[in-house]
């Protein structure tokens, strides 16, 4: 028997969407991307709630949109 083995780098693949010229992970609920919104902050030292869940106007999910500092 022989199959082909799938490279699994040990993530896991998320859904991802356009939105303008990037992609953005999709996130199935509001409380998963603001969940995911925290942790990201937190990698990247943000401070809290400087990233949010917004509602994606292509289809039924969420993404995350950070505000945009020019430093
Ligand atoms: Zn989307």
């Amino acid at each position: 028997m022989s199959t082909t083995r799938q490279v699994n780098f040990g993530q896991y693949n998320p859904k991802l969407c356009w939105v303008g010229d990037k992609q953005k992970i999709c996130y199935d609920s509001e409380e998963d991307a603001e969940d995911a919104a925290r942790l990201s902050e937190y990698q990247h030292g943000l401070p809290p709630h400087s990233l949010h869940a917004y509602k994606c106007d292509m289809g039924d999910h969420w993404h995350i949109a950070n505000k945009k500092k020019k430093v």
